[in-house]
């Protein structure tokens, strides 16, 4: 595991676009030096079972354990469980499958045993052979709110039950206050082996805000005095996947790149820009690198993680290239 001083990168990730550049960063990157800070906004309780679904597709997606159809679960899944519970007329609009129920069943137990999350999720990544650390944007339980035009909903009834289909009015993150980040993400934002902190193209909404919420993460990140550099989930005006585009229209935000890295203004030093935008470069706000961002294929992570990593060495060795 990443050993203190040694040479390394934090991505802060949500759930399917940023396990794709994150599983990029970890084949460009040496073994063991890449931890990668997750949104737990979106977890919940279901069925008795404590299920954090970015942590979840970030283990299977790094573990070539993914679902490369849906983006979320197992590849090779069987829906026994979910047959059997439909017939005895259970809940069933969110999908389990019978290999991604384990997970689900030992992290419950493990919590009820009195393990932290962060413990449980450096366990699971280490169990099934990945070499970066998962980390859990903190141990302490905060919970994003959907505030739409029906009303205010948990996370996952909107974003699955409702299939996002309520127009939302505000978002709002519940206990953020009282939480703190994890421990290890801390100790490896004051790493003086730390190179750069990635963001990677997830919702800035969802998925990038709520890590962020967590008091002291902000400050941290700026404290670590490393080039922030975020990934463009927008491109050409449209999400690649999910609601982004929608959520920021309906916040009424242009659904832009450049609306992007407006909302990290003051975080980042660096935008990765889609080649499609490249019009755009101009109103970024800060140093732009443009790429082509969408990540189809194995190679395509890894050759937009090694530009984005590039593009981050290039900010820290140029003057005036970081925010002091
Ligand atoms: P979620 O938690 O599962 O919704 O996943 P994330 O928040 O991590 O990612 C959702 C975002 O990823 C959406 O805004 C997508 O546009 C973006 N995204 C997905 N695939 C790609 C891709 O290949 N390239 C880029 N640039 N963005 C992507």
């Amino acid at each position: 595991m990443t050993s203190i001083g040694q040479a390394h990168v934090v991505a802060l990730s949500g759930g399917v676009g940023g396990a794709k550049l994150a599983y990029g960063l970890l084949q460009a990157l040496p073994a063991d030096s890449l931890s990668i800070c997750l949104n737990t906004g979106d977890d919940f309780e279901h069925l008795g079972l404590h299920i954090s679904p970015d942590i979840d597709t970030a283990l299977y997606t790094l573990a070539d354990l993914a679902n490369p159809q849906t983006g979320w679960g197992r590849r090779d899944e069987t829906w026994t469980f979910m047959q059997a519970l439909d017939r005895l007329g259970g809940e069933t609009w969110f999908q389990l499958g019978d290999g991604d129920l384990a997970t689900h069943v030992e992290r419950t137990c493990r919590l009820a045993r009195g393990e932290l999350l962060s413990g449980i999720v450096s366990d699971f990544a280490r169990r099934l052979g990945i070499r970066a650390r998962l980390v859990p944007m903190s141990d302490s339980q905060v919970r994003t709110r959907a505030i739409t035009d029906e009303g205010e909903f948990d996370f996952q009834d909107y974003f699955v039950r409702l299939q996002c289909r309520p127009r939302i009015q505000a978002i709002r993150y519940m206990h953020a206050d009282a939480a703190r980040p994890a421990p290890a993400i801390e100790s490896v934002l004051r790493d003086p082996g730390l190179e750069a902190i990635v963001i990677c193209p997830s919702n800035p909404y969802l998925s990038i805000d709520p890590i962020l919420a967590v008091p002291g993460m902000r400050s941290a990140i700026r404290a670590a005095g490393v080039p922030v550099v975020a990934v463009s989930p927008i491109i050409a005006g449209e999400a690649v996947k999910g609601p982004t585009a929608k959520i920021m229209r309906e916040l009424g935000r242009p659904a832009s790149a450049n609306e992007i890295a407006h909302h990290y203004a003051g975080l980042i030093d660096g935008f990765v820009l889609d080649s499609r935008d490249r019009g755009l470069a101009d109103t970024i706000g800060c140093s732009v690198h443009i790429a082509d961002t969408l990540m189809r294929t194995t190679d395509d992570r890894i050759r937009l993680a090694g530009e984005t990593l590039r593009f981050a060495r290039t900010l820290a060795a140029t003057p005036g290239g970081r925010r002091q």
